[in-house]
C-alpha cells in the first residue's frame, strides 16, 4: 500500500537497483566478503541489507524499513541481482527507451560509488563482447531497429549523438579531436514554450549503425584516458552524458516528432571529505557533492510538484532541464557492490535512492 502511494507521488521517475557480482579475488577469503546482502530473487522489488556487527545506524527513510537488528529493507521498482545479465536489464528499460521515439525526453542515470558497476551497466566492458554490451549501444540499436517499420510508413529520421563530460563544473567534449581546449557553454534556444538546451562548440555525430556507436564509445574512452593521465581518477570524478537526439518527419503528413535520450554515468557517489583536502582536490570534491545533491533536490522538487526547481544550481541539471520533469521520463539505476567493506557506501546509496524514489 505504502509502495503504491510512493509510485503515484513520483510520477515519471523510476528507480532500479543493481547489485554487481563479486569479481576475481573478491571471491576469495572467508572474511571481507558478502553476507551482508540478501540477494533478491530474479523478480524482486525488495533488497535486504544486513550488517552483522556495528549497531546504532539510524534509519529514517520513508521506504526503508528497519527490520530488527542491523537489517534494512529497501523498495525499488526493480532489483537486479548479481546474476542478472545486460540483456535482462535492458528488457526492463526498452519501453522507456522506446518512448524517446514517441517524442519524450528520457533520462537514464547510473548512480553509485566508484567500482559499483555504473560504466559496466551503461557502456559495457571495454572489451567488446555482444552479450555484455551495455545500455547505450543497446538503446541506440533498438531505436534504429524500431524505426524501420516507421520508415516504411513515410517517416524519415535523423539521429544525432553527442557525448560530453562534466568535470569540476566544466564541460568537455568527449568526441572532440585530441585536446579539447574549447570553451563549452550551455545555451537556451527555441521559444519559451519549446525551449531547447544546447552546448556551444560540441561535436555532434549523425549515427546510422551500431558500429558507429561503438566507435563513439571508443573515441570517448580514448579521450577520457588522455585526460586521466593528467588527473588521476578523473573518470570516477566526472559525469558523462551520452545524448541521442531523434528527429522524425513524416513526408506524407508533415507530422514532426523530436525526442531525446540521455544516458548519464554519474560521478562516484562515495562520500568525499572536505577536511584534509585543499586546492584542486577540495574544489573537485565540492563540485561532485554539489551536483549530486542538486540532482536529488531537482528530482524531489519535480516529484513534489514544487513551483521552483533548482536546475541552475549545477551544470548537470541545467544541461538536462528539458529531460527532467515536464513531459519527460526518468530512470535511475542505483549500482551497488556486494563487498562487505562497501557496506556504509551501499547503505548511503540505497538511502539516496529512497529519497529520489
Ligand atoms: P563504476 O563505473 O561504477 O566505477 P565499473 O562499471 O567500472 O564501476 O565496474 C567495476 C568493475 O566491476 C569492472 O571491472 C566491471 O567490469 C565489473 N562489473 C561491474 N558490474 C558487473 C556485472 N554486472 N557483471 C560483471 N562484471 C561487472
Ligand atoms: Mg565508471
Amino acid at each position: 500500500k505504502l509502495h503504491n502511494t510512493i509510485q503515484e507521488l513520483k510520477g515519471n521517475i523510476r528507480v532500479f537497483c543493481r547489485v554487481r557480482p563479486l569479481l576475481g579475488e573478491e571471491l576469495l577469503g572467508s572474511d571481507g566478503t558478502i553476507n551482508h546482502m540478501a540477494f533478491p530473487d530474479a523478480d524482486s522489488k525488495m533488497l535486504e541489507l544486513e550488517k552483522m556487527s556495528d549497531a546504532g545506524l539510524n534509519e529514517s527513510c520513508l521506504t526503508a524499513n528497519r527490520k530488527g537488528n542491523n537489517k534494512y529493507e529497501f523498495a525499488f521498482d526493480k532489483v537486479f541481482n548479481p546474476d542478472s545479465t545486460q540483456g535482462q536489464v535492458f528488457e526492463e528499460i526498452c519501453q522507456l527507451v522506446q518512448s524517446a521515439l514517441d517524442g519524450y525526453n528520457v533520462c537514464i542515470f547510473a548512480y553509485g560509488q566508484t567500482g559499483s558497476g555504473k560504466t559496466f551497466t551503461m557502456e559495457g566492458p571495454s572489451q567488446f563482447s555482444p552479450e555484455q554490451t551495455g545500455m547505450i549501444p543497446r538503446a541506440v540499436v533498438q531505436i534504429f531497429e524500431s524505426t524501420q517499420d516507421l520508415i516504411s510508413k513515410g517517416w524519415q529520421y535523423e539521429f544525432e549523438a553527442s557525448f560530453l563530460e562534466i568535470y569540476n563544473e566544466t564541460i568537455r567534449d568527449l568526441l572532440g579531436n585530441n585536446s579539447d581546449d574549447q570553451k563549452h557553454d550551455i545555451k537556451m534556444t527555441g521559444s519559451a514554450d519549446k525551449k531547447d538546451v544546447m552546448v556551444t562548440n560540441l561535436t555532434t555525430v549523425m549515427v546510422t549503425s551500431e558500429d558507429q556507436v561503438h566507435e563513439l564509445l571508443r573515441k570517448a574512452s580514448h579521450n577520457r584516458a588522455v585526460a586521466e593521465t593528467k588527473c588521476n581518477e578523473r573518470s570516477s570524478r566526472s559525469h558523462s552524458v551520452f545524448r541521442l537526439k531523434i528527429s522524425g518527419v513524416n513526408k506524407h503528413t508533415q507530422e514532426a516528432c523530436i525526442g531525446t535520450l540521455n544516458l548519464v554515468d554519474l560521478a562516484g557517489s562515495e562520500r568525499l571529505k572536505d577536511s584534509g583536502s585543499e586546492g584542486a582536490r577540495l574544489k573537485e570534491t565540492q563540485a561532485i557533492n554539489k551536483s549530486l545533491s542538486t540532482l536529488s533536490k531537482v528530482i524531489m522538487a519535480i516529484a513534489n510538484k514544487d513551483g521552483y526547481i533548482p536546475y541552475r544550481e549545477s551544470k548537470l541539471t541545467y544541461l538536462l532541464q528539458n529531460s527532467l520533469g515536464g513531459n519527460s521520463k526518468t530512470l535511475m539505476f542505483v549500482n551497488v557492490s556486494p563487498k562487505e567493506e562497501c557496506f556504509q557506501e551501499t547503505l548511503n546509496s540505497l538511502r539516496f535512492a529512497t529519497k529520489v524514489n
